[in-house]
């Protein structure tokens, strides 16, 4: 970077070509995105102004983090904040980065509330629904449903569960920044332990639940940016499954009969899953596909 004067298209053009260069999948975007961040605008506002010359501070904060960036470090980390749901949330190196796949897993509680008459019933008598979401992490899963949900507001309400402290701290800040605190509230311990000293038993409408679900023996062989995240937070034990086969059996303690159970998925475990909430006497199992046509989310009724 020996020009002087850069503008907003000449500096991400070169950094494009940089991020290339090294690797970096989506380069242009992360180029942008870590401009954005610099200059506090939004990405789209880039657009409108390719031809600013930016200033000398601008540039070293730019090259610092381009600097992270290529040492493997992902955008998000960097930025400390990712859009979920068209949502921004604020994200550090104690969670894990929101996933475009676990939309789906929201889009599905959404359209349980929508089309599913048995909540329709529930919402002529005026019922409470009490969600809760099993490993919150950053508490994306919880805060998405109750924004999305704001029509119930008066009758909604989710648990976050996380047994990181460190997660719960994150997902405590958004809470607050997209004012979930009257329908989102956290408890911290292990899956559903937590609710053991609540009594909530047979009173849960939905489960919801994106675990660590990668096998502890392929986690070496991530790529270098997922290897930042958590280790907590990606490892499903030997098999992957050891988060479905704690929670499931677990849940029909709390679950209300025909309750939801909702698990976002690795497609490869599809099978066990399957196996696991039939085993458990779940019904009504249906599987769906994420935008690369790979099993993504299954959703099941507690029988
Ligand atoms: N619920 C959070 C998410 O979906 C965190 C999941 C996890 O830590 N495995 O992003």
């Amino acid at each position: 970077m020996q020009k002087k004067d850069w503008t907003i298209l000449e500096i991400l053009n070169w950094t494009t070509d940089f991020f290339n260069k090294k690797n970096i999948k989506e380069a242009r975007l992360d180029a942008e995105v870590l401009l954005a961040d610099v200059l506090n605008v939004k990405r789209f506002d880039l657009y409108l102004n390719f031809n600013k010359i930016l200033k000398i501070s601008e540039i070293s904060k730019y090259k610092s983090l381009i600097k992270k960036r290529v040492e493997g470090i992902p955008v998000a980390y960097i930025s400390k904040k990712k859009e979920f749901f068209g949502y921004n949330f604020k994200i550090e190196k104690n969670v894990l980065i929101p996933r475009p796949e676990t939309e789906l897993l929201v889009e599905n509680v959404l359209d349980i509330f929508e089309k599913d008459t048995f909540f329709k019933f529930f919402e002529k008598s005026k019922n409470f629904f009490i969600l809760v979401d099993i490993c919150t992490g950053s508490g994306i899963i919880p805060i998405t449903i109750s924004k999305k949900l704001n029509e119930y507001k008066n009758n909604i309400f989710i648990y976050g569960i996380d047994i990181s402290q460190k997660a719960l701290e994150i997902a405590q800040q958004n809470i607050y920044n997209h004012h979930a605190a009257e329908n989102v509230r956290l408890l911290i311990g292990d899956t559903l332990y937590p609710l053991e000293t609540i009594s909530i038993q047979n009173k849960i409408d939905i489960i919801t639940c994106n675990p660590p679900y990668i096998k502890t023996s392929d986690l070496q062989s991530l790529e270098i940016e997922v290897k930042q995240e958590p280790k907590i937070a990606l490892d499903g034990g030997i098999d992957g499954l050891h988060f479905y086969r704690k929670i499931i059996p677990h849940s029909k303690k709390f679950l209300k009969k025909d309750g939801y159970i909702l698990f976002e998925i690795s497609p490869e475990l599809t099978e066990k899953v399957n196996e696991l909430l039939i085993e458990n006497n779940f019904h009504s199992i249906i599987i769906k596909k994420d935008y690369q046509n790979l099993n993504r989310v299954m959703i099941a009724k507690r029988g």
